[in-house]
């Protein structure tokens, strides 16, 4: 983590709880409580990382100790204020579980709770990977839990919920909180670029968001390494290129040698010249997996910038050719590529030579099977061939015999052999061997 990672992500920490993005649910609840005076002693903070969890807490902290508070929000200009913000609060104790999680550290912390706080009118308790604490260490706290002192608050934040015992669960008020959608993330970092004075468009601001996934601080750390990689420049050409986007061109060519293609040897000249390229064979795959699952998801009509990971101009795109295909032959494209990424993962292959060899394979057997004919259209060629050989049998000269009788020649000249041939070259019957 880079030291300028981390001043954009500090900076613009919220300090009161209208500044925090999305997390409507728990701000409004806290607020409520401290309005009604009605603030619980255990709070649980589940949810996913980076939305806000321990900022809500420490905000939650202030305002309980706040020297003039407005309204429902801290001053941050108070003596508690400014301590907290620094952290050096003797009030506020943040404790991290993943490493603090055996029971003396409970006890520890159980004989400090008797103690009254020393500036503020509250201890406030922050533990941060609530769930990580071991069994001892759950059941030395609950008899706090249950009965703590009147000066006490815990906020114990999880991402894990499920692995926190019943017992802690029920003597606690928990509250959730959601990932934050890319679209009030890109309207976040807009702000912030605007303040910042960075130059952005909208394909930039979109990449950014995506990479955050639902977290601002993600978000946050991924703006402050594109700051750095584009210059300041946040545009979508820039950062594409910053994470490696290589559009759909190539994946838009793979599926329609796939799908279009009379034979198979295009759809080997991709896969050899995505090898010569030097390209991430494995990253490839699951890219043109990401790519087929998504044109599934654009012909369902329920595509979102949630769940596709193109660019915007990119979407349009797929939008436009996705038509061309059947639904079915996509999802068994998805369903087939899939078991093959995922056959590749566990496969121990040693280099990018052999995962080519185990692509062209895969990928041939899928060609086959997805061009493979049905029985309906094998029993019409079929039908078709009947056809054309007794219309060649009766176009055939009469040969007199010696005994002048008529006959039909009853080897079928060589001219009839090449067209049934002909006839059956477009039928492939499913030889290949199973290689499931
Ligand atoms: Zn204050």
């Amino acid at each position: 983590m880079s030291q300028s990672h981390l001043v954009l992500a500090r900076k613009y920490r919220p300090q009161c709880f209208k500044d925090v993005v999305h997390q409507e649910v728990p701000i409004n609840a806290l607020r409520n409580a401290l309005k009604h005076n009605r603030v619980g002693h255990a709070y649980i903070f589940f949810g996913p990382r980076g939305v806000g969890k321990t900022t809500i807490a420490r905000i939650l902290a202030k305002r309980l100790n706040c020297e003039h508070p407005i309204e429902n929000e801290p001053c941050n200009e108070c003596h508690s204020c400014i301590e907290i913000i620094r952290g050096i609060s003797s009030d506020v104790i943040e404790i991290d579980a993943a490493t603090n999680r055996k029971i003396d550290n409970i006890r520890d912390l159980k004989e400090s709770v008797q103690f009254s706080p020393m500036g503020g009118k509250f201890k406030v308790y922050i533990i941060d990977e609530f769930h990580m604490l071991t069994t001892e260490a759950f059941n030395a706290l609950l008899k706090t839990l249950e009965e703590p002192p009147s000066h006490v608050v815990f906020v114990l934040a999880t991402t894990d919920l499920h692995k926190v015992p019943e017992t802690i669960l029920s003597r606690c008020q928990d509250f959730v909180f959601q990932k934050v959608s890319t679209d009030l993330l890109e309207e976040y970092i807009e702000k912030l670029c605007k303040i910042e004075n960075y130059e952005y468009d909208k394909e930039g601001l979109y990449w950014i968001a995506k990479k955050g996934d639902g977290s601002v601080r993600d978000t946050l750390s991924f703006m402050e390494q594109a700051v750095t990689f584009t210059d300041g420049k946040l545009t979508g050409n820039l950062i594409g290129k910053m994470i490696g986007y290589r559009g759909i061109e190539l994946f838009q060519n793979l599926l329609k040698s796939i799908l279009e293609d009379e034979s198979s040897n295009k759809l080997m000249e991709i896969l050899e010249s995505v090898f010569v390229d030097g390209n991430d064979l494995k990253k490839f795959l699951w890219d043109f997996l990401d790519f087929v699952h998504s044109s599934v998801l654009l012909k369902e009509g329920i595509v979102s910038k949630e769940n596709i990971n193109f660019s915007i101009e990119d979407s349009n795109k797929m939008q436009k050719t996705v038509n061309n295909y059947r639904m079915e032959s996509l999802l068994l494209i998805s369903e087939r590529v899939y078991n093959m990424y995922d056959k590749l993962i566990n496969a121990r292959l040693r280099n990018s030579y052999e995962i080519k060899v185990f692509l062209e394979i895969y990928f041939r057997k899928l060609y086959l099977d997805i061009n493979k004919p049905s029985l309906a259209g094998v029993l019409a060629k079929i039908e078709e061939l009947g056809e054309l050989v007794q219309k060649d049998l009766n176009n055939l000269p009469i040969i007199k015999e010696e005994n002048n009788l008529e006959q039909k020649p009853t080897i079928i000249p060589t001219d009839v052999e090449g067209s049934i041939k002909d006839k059956f070259s477009g039928v492939e019957v499913d030889e290949y061997p199973d290689i499931d």
